[in-house]
């Protein structure tokens, strides 16, 4: 009965399998049926995942709390360390009020569809918008329009037609860009705020912890008082799972009582709880990790356009390296892979048709030789005559 769907999906190149591998350790590698290869797919930017100090301070947890929080946060799983955890949110964000979430996903889930609730709502979004967000505004019913990617003409085009409705509006951005790397201009949405009074959530999920004073994000300082929702996860940079929206207390008790992801899942185990809070104050201290991605990200960049002749929109750890065409992308990553890189393609429908690429994730953990290898490695497999005209 599935059949046809998955065949359609492989003969345009678009099937996905998962690549399980054995191990990840030992700086940035991960293992894969025994050989050892170079990670760049992992978010695990402050390289937190397996930290010596984070797992020693969040392994009594274990024995003390168990596993699982054994119920929503509304109906038996609402342990005090979800109130500290949500309280360090929201003082470090510069928020009145944190929720957790079970995940990203789930965060923009529950507060796109809890934002539009308010009825006439109409939500716009960036049209490179993650997957949770489009799926936030799908399932919230609400109207909406996807205007063109840091386009603040096109976005004020719509609101302009909106304000003199009357209506409800939803501005919808990441701060940093998940497949793309390139940033929105969070102080010139606020400017339009202030002129049309719609409510601004940014997605921070590739930026807290990498970004900002202390790893507090693009929306910086008094930024903060003017976004009205602030979403983090825990499953990037801070290496452990979950997400949060920093908020204000009236939206925080909406998110309460209206935001069906948080009131009908299970809340998170409380080990990842402590681990998220040790690993948040842990994290603001790493400046220098933070100063190292910033210097790898920056000499990744020079290398695609000064070698390779590729250009790049990415200001930030992400580092699309475009190819192009899905088949050749798939091709290229094989070949990256057998001279020891890890990459995974990343085609349609993630992004748009015509701009598969590999997705370079660069974190601290690549510092000591591992941007080498993946340099020469590119050179390598990117010189071959049967990719010249795949890059644009
Ligand atoms: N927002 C953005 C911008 C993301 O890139 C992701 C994850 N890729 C999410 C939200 C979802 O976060 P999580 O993985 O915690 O569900």
């Amino acid at each position: 009965m599935f059949e046809q769907e998955l065949h359609a999906l492989e003969a345009c190149r678009r099937l996905r399998t998962i690549e399980s591998f054995e191990r990840r350790g030992g700086g940035p590698f991960v293992w894969i049926e025994g050989r050892r290869y170079t990670d760049f797919c992992s978010n695990d930017y402050l390289g937190l995942s397996r930290d010596p100090k984070l797992i020693l301070r969040t392994r009594d947890s274990i024995e003390i709390y168990g596993m699982g929080s054994g119920g929503s946060r509304l109906l038996g799983g609402a342990n005090l360390l979800f109130d500290h955890l949500e309280v360090h949110i929201a003082s470090f964000l510069g928020k009145e009020r944190a929720i957790v979430f079970g995940s990203g996903y789930l965060a923009n889930l529950g507060v796109i569809t809890a934002l539009a609730s308010i009825k006439g709502s109409a939500v716009l979004l960036d049209r490179y918008s993650h997957a949770s967000i489009i799926d936030g505004t799908l399932l919230s019913g609400a109207g909406f329009h996807r205007f063109r990617h840091n386009d603040l003409n096109h976005l004020e085009a719509y609101l302009k037609k909106f304000d003199r409705t009357g209506r409800h509006v939803v501005v919808v951005v990441e701060s940093v860009y998940s497949m793309d790397g390139d940033v929105a201009p969070i102080h010139e949405l606020i400017e339009l705020k202030a002129r049309y009074g719609f409510t601004l959530v940014v997605d921070e999920a590739h930026a807290i912890g990498v970004f900002g004073r202390d790893g507090r994000g693009l929306v910086t300082g008094d930024e903060a008082l003017h976004v009205d929702c602030i979403i983090g996860t825990f499953g990037k940079a801070l290496g452990g799972y979950g997400a949060f929206c920093a908020t204000s207390g009236e939206i925080a008790s909406l998110l309460v009582n209206k935001a069906r992801s948080f009131i009908f899942s299970t809340a998170l185990p409380i080990p990842v709880v402590v681990w998220n809070l040790q690993a948040l104050r842990f994290s603001r201290r790493l400046h220098r990790r933070r100063a190292a991605i910033r210097e790898l990200s920056t000499g990744f960049r020079r290398f695609l356009k000064d070698t390779l002749g590729l250009t790049s929109s990415s200001q930030s750890q992400i580092v699309p390296v475009l190819i192009g065409d899905a088949e050749k992308t798939v091709e290229v990553a094989q070949a990256l892979k057998e001279r020891g890189v890890y990459l995974r393609a990343i085609r349609p429908p993630t992004v748009p048709p015509g701009t598969s690429r590999l997705r370079v994730s660069i974190s601290w953990l690549h510092r000591r030789g591992a941007m080498e290898d993946l340099m020469g490695a590119l050179r390598d497999v990117l010189s071959q005559d049967r990719y010249a005209t795949c890059h644009f």
